[in-house]
């Protein structure tokens, strides 16, 4: 059966609506854009829109793409000490001049609603609470939605990325998964795809992952966004549907929930911080 993305993200923001309305104020997300990628430029305006929509405070704060690193930093260095700001995403990639790793490690962790700051990566690893980056955030709740009991299960992740490999198979560790991260040494990758029961593709690979390396039954989320032809493929064929128990759609799995899930982040930070 198809998961719907769009409905679970739906749930995640009636959550966020009934979180805002128990506070006295509105937390406010600042989004940062340096330069005009174009996908960059559709990503800051539907997050600080999602934003408005919800009766969080959102900010688009647009940078030429001639800024400088130093530039960069003070701005984060004033959005940390504005006690007014709850959280600050800096939408990757960043032009060539700054160094997108120290521009993260400057984010007040307390406000790293991305979850990508080395404080938080290692919060998350430890088990301990922390911002949780926000797509393997809306992978678990994807999972999480039809009801598989996670602990026991093995699972796969295909992929080792910072922001989404990684993070995913810490957080199925920590539902008590068995879990196994592929990339693009790994021997053999096809029968170790097999043996999982959760597989999740984020390889960046139009259909990658084919019928014949999925067990019967599996559930499988699909990371990837691709081009292909001009329309958007997975990571995963679509004949995997025929097989797998669960399976996301392209588009209509992962990407709505990337949102809503900062969204729910940033109500997080500022419920932690102002309290
Ligand atoms: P990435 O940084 O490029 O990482 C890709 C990973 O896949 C790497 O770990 C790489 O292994 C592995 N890989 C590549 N080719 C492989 C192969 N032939 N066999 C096995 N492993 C292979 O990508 P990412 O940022 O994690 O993103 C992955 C996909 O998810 C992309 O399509 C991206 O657009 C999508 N994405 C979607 C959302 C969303 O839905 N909101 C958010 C983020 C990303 P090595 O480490 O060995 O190179």
């Amino acid at each position: 059966m198809l998961i719907d993305g769009k409905k679970v993200a739906q749930q995640v923001e009636a959550e966020v609506r009934e979180e805002l309305a128990g506070l006295r104020y509105a937390p406010s997300l600042v989004v940062i854009r340096v330069g005009n990628d174009p996908a960059s430029e559709v990503y800051v305006r539907s997050k600080a829109k999602k934003a408005k929509e919800l009766g969080l405070r959102g900010t688009e704060s647009i940078f030429d793409a001639s800024m400088s690193e130093a530039g960069l930093l003070a701005e984060i260095d004033r959005l940390n000490r504005d006690d007014d700001v709850d959280g600050i995403l800096v939408q990757l990639p960043l032009p060539r001049q700054i160094d997108s790793k120290k521009v993260i490690r400057a984010i007040d962790p307390r406000k790293d609603v991305d979850g990508f700051h080395p404080i938080n990566v290692g919060l998350l690893h430890l088990g301990q609470p922390s911002l949780v980056p926000c797509t393997p955030a809306g992978v678990m709740r994807l999972i999480a939605s039809t009801g598989t009991k996670m602990e026991g299960t093995r699972a796969v992740v295909i992929g080792r990325s910072d922001i989404v490999g990684k993070p995913v198979a810490a957080l199925l560790l920590r539902e008590n998964a068995t879990v196994t991260i592929c990339h693009s040494r790994t021997r053999d990758l096809p029968s170790v795809a097999r043996e999982a029961d959760i597989l999740v593709a984020a390889i960046g690979k139009p259909r990658f992952v084919t019928a014949t390396m999925v067990k019967r039954g599996a559930v499988v989320i699909d990371v990837g966004i691709n081009r292909l032809d001009g329309r958007l493929t997975g990571d995963v064929d679509e004949a995997v549907r025929d097989i797998a128990s669960w399976i996301t759609p392209v588009p209509g799995g992962v990407g709505p929930m990337t949102i809503a899930m900062l969204m729910s982040n940033t109500v997080t930070a500022a419920k932690a911080r102002r309290q």
